[in-house]
């Protein structure tokens, strides 16, 4: 929908073709017994002036809601307990949550040589080489289930975080990369932390508003694309059946890269590289929404949420304080939690009977945040294929990509996929 918004602000007339009965993909919001829960993104972080000056212009930035000041704080689990994490120098001096010679090595950082692996480096081996194993454990280990529902060991740096990989080409240290850039540059706008109040689909329910109302086509399933010489001839049917046809100059899929294949690719020139743009990786995961009293909870749930190293050894990957984070998420007196589960540490459990995730959720949760009883409101949303994962198909995929286009004027292909998952990423993608 950025895409299609980006092309009409340069003066392109767009149609927008959507199979499902609402624009929005994965961003999902449903109000349940006065929860309110979100089924895809939860926050939108907001780091760049970029991002934030698209969603300024698409008139989305007013309706935003900022996540509460606490949900700075954010905890890991070490030895079965929430530990929070710093937020500055002396608080990682004081924090236990990297043993005293775990944060040593991670401060000898900045006299680890550079390294030498042309773009093939998995984010395990970076983490563990420049910060130490304990870091990758305690650190690199959370943070990768928390995002992408994997593992470090499955990532390929430059894909998953190319700004490290960058950052050590250019200066060898990341600690002395961040500082140098820190000092240089003018000072970046103030991270933020967003949402809406009706929930994350209300991005997509704001953008859509400002696009061209007739050339907005939902319940529509695009079946083939066709390359017409001087243009391009899509077809898609409805549910009825009944086929409609858009001529156009230019084609733009933003469909998950998986689903491409359900597409007949008519005239395209390099039909071989399709193959290699459907490569991708993801792993199943179901959230998990508990209710329940506050009372029942003796954690104050000051913060984001945690997230559970696998040396912890629990069932789940980590919960989010959704009513800390955001008003309006959870009836008077009671609170929200939304835990995740499966992904590439335990897929089968995200794939389990309900009860068994729900056994399981309660488990940990009365272990790390003291639930005395169980929730008296529970959910789960269940998503087979989660996150594409930016492992090293991500390079095939984008190499792909290029070499569609560069063979067919005006195809091209995006998508969380190839701009990476995150929703800045997506809203910033931008394509020839
Ligand atoms: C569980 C989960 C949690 C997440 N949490 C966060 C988070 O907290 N913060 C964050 O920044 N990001 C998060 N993300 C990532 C982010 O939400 C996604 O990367 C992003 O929304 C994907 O957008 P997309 O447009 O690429 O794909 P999608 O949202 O998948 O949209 C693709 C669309 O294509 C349509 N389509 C498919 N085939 C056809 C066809 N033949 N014809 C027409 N239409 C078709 C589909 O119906 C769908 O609407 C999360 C993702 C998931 C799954």
């Amino acid at each position: 929908m950025s895409t299609a918004w980006k092309k009409m602000r340069q003066g392109h007339e767009i149609t927008l073709i959507e199979s499902s009965p609402r624009f929005g993909g994965v961003l999902q919001s449903e109000q349940r017994n006065g929860y309110l829960l979100d089924y895809g993104a939860n926050t939108l972080s907001l780091r760049n002036q970029e991002t934030s000056d698209i969603l300024e212009d698409m008139g989305v930035l007013k309706y935003a809601l900022d996540a509460n000041p606490k949900a700075n704080k954010r905890f890991i689990v070490r030895n079965q307990k929430l530990v929070s994490l710093p937020l500055n120098f002396s608080s990682f001096l004081s924090s236990s949550f990297l043993s005293p010679l775990g944060k040593l090595r991670l401060l000898l950082e900045p006299f680890i040589p550079r390294g030498n692996h042309d773009g093939m480096e998995t984010v395990a081996s970076f983490i563990s080489r420049r910060l130490g194993k304990e870091a990758l454990d305690y650190c690199g280990n959370p943070f990768i289930s928390g995002i992408y529902a994997s593992d470090p060991e499955t990532l390929n740096l430059a894909n998953a975080f190319p700004a490290l990989s960058r950052m050590e080409k250019q200066y060898r240290s990341l600690l002395v990369g961040m500082f140098k850039e820190k000092s240089s540059k003018k000072k970046p706008p103030k991270t933020r932390l967003l949402s809406f109040p009706e929930g994350m689909n209300q991005l997509a329910y704001h953008i859509q508003k400002n696009l061209p109302q007739d050339q907005l086509y939902t319940n529509e399933s695009v079946t083939s694309v066709t390359n017409i010489g001087q243009g391009w001839k899509v077809k898609s049917h409805n549910q009825a059946g009944n086929i409609s046809e858009f001529l156009c100059d230019e084609v733009i899929s933003t469909i998950p890269v998986d689903q491409i294949s359900n597409i007949i690719w008519n005239n395209i020139k390099g039909q071989e590289h399709l193959s290699n743009l459907m490569e991708v990786t993801h792993f199943p995961l179901s959230m998990v929404f508990f209710g329940i009293g506050k009372e029942e909870i003796s954690h104050n749930l000051d913060g984001f949420g945690f997230l559970v190293p696998e040396k912890e050894k629990l069932s789940i990957l980590g919960t989010l304080f959704s009513s800390t984070l955001f008003e309006n998420r959870a009836p008077h007196g009671k609170v929200l939690l939304t835990t995740f589960v499966g992904g590439e540490r335990m897929p089968k459990l995200a794939l389990a009977e309900d009860e068994q995730i729900y056994k399981a959720v309660e488990k940990d949760l009365s272990k790390l945040i003291g639930m005395k009883k169980k929730p008296s409101f529970k959910h789960i949303k269940r998503w087979k294929q989660s996150i594409p994962l930016p492992d090293q198909k991500m390079s095939l995929r984008i190499k792909a990509s290029k070499e569609l286009s560069f063979l067919n004027n005006g195809l091209y292909f995006s998508g969380s996929a190839l701009s990476g998952v995150s929703l800045p990423n997506c809203i910033d993608a931008d394509i020839a």
